[in-house]
């Protein structure tokens, strides 16, 4: 793939490279964590008259009314309520290749 002009970095070059690449990183790190620790504190700390700042939790899935919904035979997500079409939405699995249509005539 490489052409053969170019000579492939020496391993003291792509030390150099990678240490100073990482010093980047510890930098960036570090700066963040700043910001996080000044993100706790503040939220931690109650000042009068918050409002904002509030996260609703909607990670759980609704149930609904324990009544399943059908799923896709190829990678078993449920599928989407409404129109049912001929493939999964999410893998495009074909329904008609594990429901076999009886044809009369
Ligand atoms: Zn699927």
């Amino acid at each position: 793939m490489r052409s053969p002009a170019r000579r492939p970095p020496s391993d003291a070059e792509l030390h150099a490279r990678l240490s100073a690449r990482i010093e980047a990183l510890e930098d960036r790190v570090r700066r963040l964590e700043v910001l996080v620790r000044g993100a706790v504190v503040a939220g931690r700390t109650r000042s009068s008259g918050t409002a904002s700042g509030r996260v609703r939790r909607q990670m759980a899935a609704p149930r609904t009314g324990g009544r399943a919904r059908p799923r896709c035979p190829g990678c078993t997500l449920e599928l989407p309520p409404g129109r049912r079409g001929e493939a999964c939405v999410w893998c495009g699995f074909l329904f008609d290749a594990v429901r076999p249509r009886k044809r009369k005539g």
